[in-house]
């Protein structure tokens, strides 16, 4: 078979699986995996592929019509223009979560000491130690294994990140200018509905909030405060529609000046808010 014969073979199936993004997912792996870009497909289309090459591709393909994320079979995600190794211990980065990581640049004092709680593949908390080397930045996560990943993503990046295997604030002494999160928040009955890639691929621990997908916010607006500085500011990324029962639970545990922050689809986004300081003080 020709190399442009391999490529649309890979189309066809995926587009046979109802892959909505049939032909740009046949790409990426068709590149991935003869290790071509497009200008050497056009030089190169009408020549003889090893079958070799077609067997390799094509086994990748039926993964995916079979709904396996193209980013768990390359291995990566970009996230605020930076490249991230990923596998089915973390979230694939999401780009709404850039909404969150671009707020946390902003409200990060120079110099700041912040901490990114389930920091999963640590694209959030990576990202910022990028693009902000001033910045001190801590990262958790319950899990031992999601660690290691996010680990990687640091060095590879050379992000010098103090990483700790913690559930939530729990074995964190410090206090911080900023805590983020991007927590699991979707409800345990609704996974099932979800998307195959999602529901049968993506971690289980990134993805549920509990019956009605708040237990971890109810867990963080408890206990952040009192690991802020006086000024420290907490954020956080909600599902879409959450905006107001997220800020009715911050304001019932003494947080103030909450703003919502939408995201390019107009969806309700990042809640920010800060302690009341007689509370921060204690
Ligand atoms: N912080 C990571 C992200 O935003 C992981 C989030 C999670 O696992 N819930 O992608």
């Amino acid at each position: 078979m020709t190399y442009r014969e391999i490529l649309q073979q890979g189309e066809d199936l995926l587009q046979k699986a109802e892959d909505p993004d049939c032909k740009t997912d046949a790409w990426l792996l068709f590149s991935y995996c003869l290790r071509m870009d497009r200008a050497q497909y056009m030089c190169m289309m009408q020549d003889i592929a090893p079958d070799f090459l077609s067997f390799v591709y094509m086994a990748l393909v039926r993964k995916k019509a079979g709904g396996c994320p193209v980013q768990y079979l390359l291995g990566t995600q970009s996230f605020m223009g930076l490249d991230f190794f990923v596998n089915e211990d973390v979230l694939i980065p999401r780009s709404d979560t850039e909404v969150l990581a671009e707020q946390t640049l902003r409200q990060l004092p120079r110099g700041g000491r912040m901490l990114d709680l389930c920091t999963g593949s640590g694209c959030i908390a990576v990202a910022v130690k990028h693009l902000r080397p001033d910045a001190q930045v801590w990262a958790s996560d319950l899990s031992e294994d999601v660690l290691t990943v996010a680990r990687l993503n640091a060095d590879y990046h050379q992000a010098d990140i103090c990483f700790v295997q913690s559930d939530l604030l729990e074995d964190i002494p410090e206090r911080f200018d900023l805590i983020v999160s991007n927590p699991p928040y979707i409800e345990t009955a609704e996974i099932e509905d979800l998307a195959v890639q999602v529901r049968d691929y993506e971690p289980r621990m990134a993805l549920d909030g509990g019956a009605d997908g708040l237990a971890y916010y109810r867990r963080i607006l408890r206990t952040a405060g009192s690991r802020l500085h006086p000024k420290g500011r907490l954020l956080l990324e909600i599902g879409c529609g959450q905006g107001q029962t997220v800020s009715a639970l911050a304001a019932e545990n003494g947080w103030t000046d909450i703003e919502i922050q939408k995201d390019l689809a107009g969806c309700d986004r990042v809640l920010s808010a800060k302690m009341r300081s007689e509370i921060c003080n204690v």
